[in-house]
């Protein structure tokens, strides 16, 4: 009964590790014909002249260590970029796109694609969304006077509903999986229904999946933003956010914002992203493996009520999965029987797994996110959206299997002793 494996998933995107591991990673490039890319620390390049340069003049403009990990991204995201492999850049690889971008943070990424916004313009935002994004969103908001109006986008009606009733709607933001309730939202309709009004951008939020599972801008959004602190580095020791587009236009313009808010990595981060990027392939299998593993065990316990993991076939939106991803993370949430003593006792009592934010590293977290990660949702916003006391979030590491099963067994049962 285990392991369908990829079964009615996408089939894995082609030349996917070949392009994490050499495009635009090309020794060539440096005089050294350093196989790994070595780190520019310099913060300035000589001119040959004044105004002529070799590519580079300063480095929150451009730097040689940031350069080629947005250009493996630019790849892995997925455009028609196979032609290029000899002769370009490693994260714009991995999201299949034309271009990408890297800020110091997802937070940062999101900041500037906002900047692409004018005051009296609308988004439309996901309702279950990353907590930092919507106070983000609510910040600019009263700021900035735009509208952000919150929306189920896994109804295509409502969302449709929501663009005629704002006409000033300028950006779609999805997230799908979402955070922490692991709705799956289907991108390519949603992309359908506001690319029917001019000028609207569809941004999706891909870092619960990594290109590795999904490809957004396959799917017709224009923006692909991922918190690459998560699964793209993978190990939990860089904060860095990164952007993918295929548009020319919109390239241009982001990079001047890149460039002139200043929110750049630095270029050891850059080099040790780049690095984590090389296993991306082979972390996400496990992942994949590990959570489904973990998904199945959860939902035959007896003290737990409900497992919300895309990867079940009694996940709601199971069909839209496969139809989208190539296969799921390790990121699940499931609610313990009893209450809330009965959830922070399961947490104290965890042995492997750690209590912690974030998701996607090689090591198995967890956490409450009604008091940790989306403590700052308001109230009533919880309630809707199911962050309830009962309610646990995980991100499934690279642990052997029976060790976290049997930490996770043994947690529960102390938690009702
Ligand atoms: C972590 C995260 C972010 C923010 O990224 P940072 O790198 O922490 O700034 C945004 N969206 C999602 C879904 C995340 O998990």
């Amino acid at each position: 009964m285990c392991c369908r494996k990829c079964s009615g998933y996408l089939p894995p995107f082609p030349h996917f590790a070949t392009d994490a591991i050499h495009y635009g990673q090309e020794p060539e490039q440096w005089n050294s014909w350093a196989i790994v890319p070595p780190i520019t620390l310099s913060t300035t390049f000589k001119q040959a002249e004044p105004g002529k340069n070799r590519g580079y003049e300063y480095t929150r403009v451009g730097n040689p260590s940031r350069h080629v990990l947005e250009k493996v991204m630019s790849s892995l995201n997925g455009a028609g970029h196979r032609e290029q492999l000899m002769g370009l850049t490693c994260l714009a690889a991995a999201d299949g796109a034309e271009h990408c971008l890297a800020y110091s943070s997802g937070m940062a990424a999101t900041l500037n694609i906002c900047h692409l916004l004018k005051t009296g313009d609308t988004i439309i935002c996901t309702d279950d969304v990353y907590a930092g994004t919507r106070a983000l969103f609510e910040k600019i908001k009263c700021d900035y006077h735009l509208e952000v109006v919150y929306v189920d986008c896994t109804n295509i009606k409502l969302l449709e509903d929501k663009i005629k009733e704002y006409p000033t709607t300028r950006l779609v933001w999805l997230e799908s999986p979402t955070n922490p309730t692991l709705k799956v939202i289907d991108i390519k309709a949603c992309a359908d229904v506001a690319h029917r009004r001019e000028g609207v951008l569809v941004a999706v939020d891909n870092s619960f999946m990594s290109p590795y599972f999904q490809r957004p801008l396959s799917l017709g959004a224009d923006i692909c933003m991922c918190s690459a602190t998560k699964y793209i580095n993978g190990h939990c020791d860089v904060l860095m956010g990164l952007v993918s587009v295929n548009s020319d236009d919109l390239y241009k313009k982001l990079k001047s914002l890149q460039s002139n808010l200043g929110a750049v990595p630095s270029p050891f981060d850059c080099y040790m992203c780049n690095r984590g990027l090389k296993t991306l392939h082979i972390r996400m299998k496990l992942h994949f493996k590990n959570g489904l593993a973990v998904a199945k065990f959860l939902g035959d316990h007896c003290h737990v009520e409900k497992v919300i993991y895309p990867g079940l076939p009694c996940h709601p939106q199971h069909e839209v999965v496969k139809k989208q991803c190539t296969g799921v993370s390790g990121i699940m949430s499931f609610y313990i029987k009893g209450d809330k003593e009965n959830a922070f006792a399961f947490l104290r009592n965890l042995k492997v797994f750690t209590v912690a934010y974030s998701v996607g590293g090689f090591e198995s977290l967890a956490e409450h996110p009604a008091t940790m990660t989306h403590a700052s949702v308001p109230e009533e916003v919880k309630k809707r959206l199911g962050i309830t006391d009962t309610l646990i979030r995980l991100s499934v590491g690279l642990e052997d299997l029976e060790d976290l099963l049997a930490d996770l067994d043994q947690a529960l049962k102390a938690a009702f002793a």
